[in-house]
C-alpha cells in the first residue's frame, strides 16, 4: 500500500471538522483515526477497493479500531457491474432529488438500469425514492459503513450540513435511530455521523445543489443551524478512495442533467473507459460550469444591441431588472431546466446568481439590478443604438431578391406599401457590397475561365473565342 505522505495532517484535519461541527462526543472516537487512514491516491496499475473490516458485533459506531480499519483490495480499472449509491439529505429541501427525476441526458432510469452501454448499473439508495423503510433502508447505510458491499460505493448528498452543537436536546437532520450512536437507542443518527462514517470510504463523494456544494440558503446570513457545504464540513484534506476532492455540482435547484451527466462521466472513468473528466479549482464540472450564463443566454443579442426589458417576463435583455447573468457560472440557458425546456431566462426570469458560492447574499437584493451592470449596459445601449440602425439598412437589403431591386418592384400583395431603396441607401449598398466582394469572388459566373463563348461553348482557355470546343466540364 502506498505511503500517504499527508495522513497525519489529513487526520487531525478530519477531526478536527468532527470535534468543530457536531457529529456527537465519544462517537468515532478510536474509529475515525482509521477511517480516515485510507490513502488518497491509487496505487499505480488499478484504483482501489475499499473494504470496511468485519463489523463490530455490537453495531455500534464507536466499535473498535479493528472493526473499523480500512483494508483495501486492488481493484484493476474495470469493468465495474454495479455502483452503490448511498443519497443523503441535510439541511434540504428535496429540490435536488427532484430536478434529477427530471433528468434526459442519461435520465436516472437509465442509469439505474445498466442501460447506460459502458457504465455500471447504479444501485440508488434514497431516502425518499426507496422502496424499503425504517430499519430495512437503514441497514444499506449500515452495510456500507460495515464493508458488507461487493462493489464500491459513492454518496451523494443533497441540502447543507447543520452544525449539531447548536441543536441542543435536539437535532436538525438525521436519518434513522437507535442503537447505531454512542448515546444509545432512540436518539436519531444525525447527518453529521452517517457523513463522517460513509465519506471516508466513499469512491466518490458527490454534493448535489447549493446547499451541499456552498451552504447556499439554510447558510444564509444569520444562519440558526450553523449550516454549512459538504466541503466546509469534510475539510480542504477530504479526498475519497479514489483519490478524488468533493465533487460539486450547484444549483438552486440544479440542472438534473448537469448531475446524471457528471455522474456518467465520473463512472466511465471509473469503468477504465474514459479519462477523469475535468474539474474546476471548485470540483465543478469544467465542462458545465466553464461559461457564464450569459454568453449563451437567447437575449444576448438585445443585451449587445443596447435593449433593455423594464419588467420580468419582457422578451429583451434583463439586467436592467436585476440579471446577474453576465458574471454567473451556469449553463441553464443552453440546456434548459428540463429536457430543453424552461429555465429562468429562457421564460423571462432573472438570473440571481444560484449555482455561485456568494449565493444567496452577495447576489442580494434580488430586485435591484447590479450596480455593475450599469456601466455595462449604459455602454450598450450607446453602442447598440447606432449599431442597430446599420444592422436595419443591412437586413432591409437582404430581404430583397436581386431581382426586386432591378424591377423596383416587389410582387406581393403583402409588399404593397413596402418602401423602395433611398438613393443614399442604394449609395452606401454600392459601396458595402465593394467591402463585401473584395478579395472574394461575386456569386455567377465572373471569373474569366467560366464565362461562354458566343456560340455557347465554355471558355475552358480562359480567351475570349479561343476555346477548346467542350462544354463546362471539359468533356
Ligand atoms: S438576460 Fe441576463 S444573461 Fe441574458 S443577456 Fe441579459 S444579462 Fe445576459
Ligand atoms: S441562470 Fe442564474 S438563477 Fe438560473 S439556474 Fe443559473 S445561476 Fe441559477
Amino acid at each position: 500500500m502506498q505511503e500517504d505522505p499527508d495522513r497525519a495532517r489529513r487526520d487531525e484535519s478530519m477531526q478536527r471538522r468532527v470535534d468543530e461541527h457536531g457529529v456527537p462526543d465519544g462517537v468515532v472516537e478510536e474509529g475515525w483515526q482509521e477511517l480516515v487512514t485510507a490513502p488518497a491516491a491509487p496505487p499505480e496499475g488499478g484504483h482501489d477497493l475499499p473494504q470496511v473490516a468485519p463489523a463490530p458485533e455490537a453495531a455500534n459506531v464507536t466499535g473498535t479500531a479493528q472493526a473499523l480499519t480500512l483494508e483495501r483490495k486492488a481493484l484493476q480499472l474495470g469493468p465495474l457491474e454495479k455502483v452503490y449509491v448511498y443519497w443523503m439529505a441535510g439541511m434540504s429541501c428535496d429540490g435536488c432529488s427532484i430536478s434529477v427525476l427530471g433528468a434526459t441526458q442519461p435520465p436516472i432510469e437509465a442509469l439505474l438500469t445498466g442501460a447506460v452501454p459502458g457504465i455500471p448499473r447504479l444501485i440508488l439508495h434514497h431516502p425518499v425514492l426507496a422502496v424499503d423503510a425504517g430499519e430495512a433502508f437503514v441497514k444499506h447505510f449500515e452495510d456500507a459503513w460495515h464493508g458488507k458491499l461487493d462493489a464500491p460505493y459513492v454518496i451523494v448528498l443533497e441540502g447543507s450540513v447543520p452544525d449539531e452543537k447548536l441543536s441542543g436536546d435536539g437535532w436538525f437532520s438525521a436519518m434513522g435511530t437507535g442503537g447505531l450512536n454512542e448515546s444509545g437507542a432512540g436518539r436519531p443518527t444525525v447527518m453529521n455521523e452517517w457523513l463522517a462514517r460513509l465519506a471516508p470510504g466513499a469512491a466518490a463523494a458527490i454534493a448535489i445543489g447549493t446547499c451541499a456544494t456552498w451552504g447556499g440558503i439554510p447558510a444564509a446570513a444569520g444562519n440558526p443551524t450553523g449550516s454549512m457545504s459538504l466541503m466546509d464540513f469534510l475539510g480542504k484534506d477530504y479526498q475519497s478512495t479514489f483519490g478524488l476532492p468533493v465533487i460539486n455540482v450547484p444549483g438552486c435547484a440544479p440542472q438534473g442533467d448537469n448531475f446524471t451527466e457528471t455522474v456518467a462521466a465520473v463512472l466511465l472513468f471509473l469503468q477504465g473507459l474514459g479519462p477523469l473528466p475535468e474539474f474546476d479549482e471548485l470540483g465543478r464540472p469544467a465542462w458545465l460550469f466553464g461559461e457564464t450564463v450569459h454568453r449563451r443566454c437567447n437575449r444576448g443579442g438585445y443585451y449587445e444591441e443596447g435593449v433593455f426589458a423594464d419588467h420580468y417576463g419582457g422578451q429583451e435583455c434583463l439586467v436592467e431588472v436585476g440579471c446577474w447573468g453576465p458574471v454567473v457560472q451556469c449553463n441553464i440557458t443552453g440546456r434548459g431546466a428540463i429536457n430543453h425546456v424552461g429555465g429562468c431566462m429562457n421564460v423571462g426570469g432573472i438570473c440571481i446568481g444560484c449555482t455561485m458560492p456568494g449565493f444567496p447574499d452577495k447576489f442580494t437584493p434580488f430586485y435591484k439590478a447590479a450596480p455593475g451592470s450599469l456601466v455595462s449596459s449604459t455602454a450598450s445601449r450607446v453602442m447598440g443604438s447606432g449599431i442597430r440602425r446599420l444592422r436595419e439598412l443591412s437586413r432591409n437589403d437582404r430581404n430583397r431578391e436581386p431581382l426586386w431591386d432591378k424591377q423596383a418592384a416587389v410582387p406581393s400583395g403583402w409588399a404593397r406599401h413596402q418602401h423602395q431603396p433611398t438613393a443614399a441607401g442604394k449609395a452606401m449598398h454600392f459601396f458595402y457590397d465593394k467591402l463585401q466582394y473584395a478579395g472574394g469572388e461575386r456569386p455567377g459566373r465572373t471569373g474569366a475561365d467560366e464565362q461562354y463563348r458566343a456560340d455557347g461553348q465554355y471558355r475552358a482557355d480562359g480567351h475570349a473565342g479561343a476555346g477548346n470546343g467542350t462544354g463546362p466540364t471539359g468533356t
